[in-house]
């Protein structure tokens, strides 16, 4: 009886001791697969987290699309100046026109631009027309194309100028209109026409709201009004012979002006070519002449340093 007492007794010990020790394992499983639920759920989280913040440096780092309006200067019945060569005239209205298609052309081959025309065929617009078609597109900048005559201002006779804000409204977009100037006036020299610099020309008639003289050309002022930097491009003498058949008269030599206002441009704000990706280094301490009319019409020459980049 005693034996089988003991043997009960070591039955139940040994029912219990392994009861315990199964209890034990489920509870540490248990523990185990809580864990790596939780786990689980962490990454789960980590990643939602790094994918929020990627998307949210995604928008950060995604850059601006300056919106350049490009004006081809007079047309239609407004053929600018000529030139007058024995098989006729060749207009300014289309000079001007050919060398739009060729820029916008060359701009197209840089990323964060958009490029828009103010004329896409041969119609007169006018000055009004032309500023408020930029303030419409909510232009970052305004290049106007032209080509000179002698008649022109600034006692020149050959050569280029940018025409640019005077700078004394709205000081920051007169200073911006004038370091892209310094960028064309680079650019253009290198290709090498005359380099007559900036040209800023007070109005005898109207004034700005601060009671500085305004800018003389109706574009400009209306667009630096708007916060719009403006620039006029006169490329060259057309009436001039020199100009005309070293710069002006094939589109070889058109499609070469265009390429430079459009590295100007690229390198004014900084713009990299799709293709290779470059970005032109800024031009620093650049020294640009400035033929400055005022309102009483006396020509003062100097020259400035500007650091070129926007
Ligand atoms: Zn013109």
């Amino acid at each position: 009886m005693r034996n089988r007492e003991d043997y009960e007794r070591i039955l139940l010990f040994l029912f219990l001791y392994i009861s315990t020790l199964i209890l034990a394992v489920s509870i540490r499983y248990g523990i185990e697969r809580n864990k790596d639920k939780e786990r689980e759920k962490k990454a789960a989280a980590d990643a939602s987290t790094a994918a929020t913040e990627a998307a949210v440096t995604t928008t950060e780092v995604e850059e601006p699309v300056f919106r350049v309006v490009i004006d081809p200067g007079h047309g239609g019945n407004d053929t600018g100046a000529f030139f007058q060569s024995e098989e006729g005239r060749i207009h300014e209205k289309t000079v001007n026109f050919k060398i739009a298609r060729f820029l916008k052309r060359e701009l197209k081959k840089y990323d964060n631009i958009k490029v828009i025309m103010t004329r896409s065929k041969d119609v007169f617009l006018y000055p009004d027309e032309r500023a408020r078609f930029a303030i419409e597109k909510k232009a970052d900048l305004f290049v106007s194309l032209h080509n000179n005559t002698l008649v022109g201002a600034g006692g020149y006779a050959s050569g280029f100028s940018v025409v640019v804000p005077l700078g004394n409204y709205k000081k920051e977009i007169g200073k911006a209109a004038q370091r892209l100037g310094c960028n064309i006036a680079f650019e253009l020299s290198e290709v090498g026409l005359h380099n007559n610099g900036l040209l800023m020309r007070a109005s005898q008639d109207y004034d700005y709201e601060n009671g500085e003289p305004a800018d003389y050309y109706a574009l400009i002022r209306k667009l630096v009004k708007k916060d719009i930097p403006a620039v006029i491009i006169e490329h060259g003498f057309i009436d001039n012979e020199d100009d005309f058949y070293d710069f002006l008269c094939s589109k070889e030599q058109l499609q070469k002006l265009a390429e430079a206002d459009a590295r100007a441009i690229a390198r004014y704000l900084q713009l990299s070519r799709t293709d290779t990706g470059e970005v032109l280094a800024p031009l620093s301490d650049y020294k640009v002449k400035i033929c400055h009319i005022k309102r009483n019409g006396t020509a003062k020459r100097f020259r400035r340093t500007y650091y070129t980049s926007k």
